[in-house]
């Protein structure tokens, strides 16, 4: 059997036994991105690109169905070559080329995962991002940490510095909870954090910059309360590794959504789990002030909750105003 079919069938078994009820997306055009859109965080104005690939290896974290936008079926690299065009030649026009400062890739899964996203686009990515955008000063890439190696690295590094301006080159993992028990027994995120420090030690060796995805309430069963205290646990977490191994570090914060044919979805229907207020996620990011991280809140369920599922409620309008500019600005007096 050929490996990118083993994959595949690995996929689906993982899948099903995760009690995902999802299909994935094989119909789509592989020459498109799955999706796309522009953000204004601190850094500047930003492209966040997801690549339409094979889908998650890992596939089976709790509440997540990102991979129902991916194929089962592995995608080559010339298809993935011509998603990059369709960046440089259709997303983006000649100004914001120009003024884009930091774009972000992913694949709704491993960027660094070499069986689902080719190597030689990668490569070609990086080289079309030196020569069309030459004020680029951030590359993020989502990933898991097993898939960094310090190989890798050291060719992305090469790569960056070739560009036109400094890049700094940023990691995006999936961390979702701290405590290892919500994390990997409930959530099942498989993230272990002699993996996960190996990998921010290396990263220290290149001076990449480190995003942690962290998720507010990401399982049924546990309180509001105890869900802002994981994620200030998290945080306490993050202020010691940025100290430890002198990382610039930005916890992306997300407060979780009942995502559609996922055990959350089901759990939701029942009564059983409701998605965190946005005060919670005030009164959480409140608890970074003064720490040696940076926070970014997410307000985007990229459409992949289930209806009444978002964590966005009637009434929130100005409290999203004040996230948004707090991204922005990572002032704590918006939010006190
Ligand atoms: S959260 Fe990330 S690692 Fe987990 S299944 Fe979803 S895409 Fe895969």
């Amino acid at each position: 059997m050929a490996p990118e079919n083993k994959t595949g069938d690995l996929i689906k078994k993982r899948t099903q036994a995760a009690q995902k009820t999802y299909s994935f997306n094989n119909d789509y055009n592989p020459r498109l991105l799955a999706d796309y859109w522009f953000q204004n965080p601190q850094e500047g104005l930003t492209l966040f690109a997801v690549f339409y690939t094979q889908a998650c290896r890992w596939a089976q974290c709790l509440g997540c169905n990102l991979p129902s936008r991916m194929s089962e079926h592995h995608i080559g690299y010339h298809n993935i070559i011509k998603q990059v065009d369709f960046i440089f030649n259709s997303v983006l026009s000649g100004e914001q080329k120009n003024q884009l400062k930091k774009i972000i890739i992913s694949n709704n899964g491993s960027i660094l995962d070499e069986q689902t996203f080719s190597t030689t686009a990668l490569i070609y990515f990086i080289a079309q991002m030196n020569i069309h955008c030459p004020n680029i000063s951030v590359l993020s890439m989502e990933t898991r940490p097993e898939y960094v190696d310090i190989n890798e690295l050291e060719v992305l590094a090469r790569a960056i510095r070739e560009g036109s301006t400094p890049t700094d080159v940023e990691l995006a993992v999936g961390f979702e909870a701290f405590d290892d028990k919500i994390r990997n027994d409930f959530y099942k995120k498989g993230l272990d954090l002699k993996v996960f420090e190996k990998m921010a030690g290396m990263m220290s060796a290149y001076h990449f910059k480190l995003k942690v995805y962290f998720m507010l309430k990401p399982v049924p069963g546990i309180s509001e309360q105890d869900a802002v205290l994981d994620v200030v646990n998290g945080i306490n977490y993050l202020d010691d590794l940025a100290r430890t191994y002198k990382l610039d570090i930005n916890m992306h914060l997300n407060p979780t959504y009942a995502a559609y044919g996922t055990p959350l979805e089901a759990a939701f229907k029942k009564g059983e789990y409701a998605p965190p207020t946005l005060e919670s996620v005030r009164e959480t990011v409140l608890q970074a002030e003064g720490k040696s991280i940076s926070i970014f809140v997410g307000l985007n369920d990229e459409g992949l909750a289930t209806p009444g599922g978002s964590f966005i409620r009637r009434g929130d309008g100005e409290l999203i105003k004040k996230l948004d500019k707090f991204n922005m600005t990572q002032d704590y007096g918006l939010l006190q």
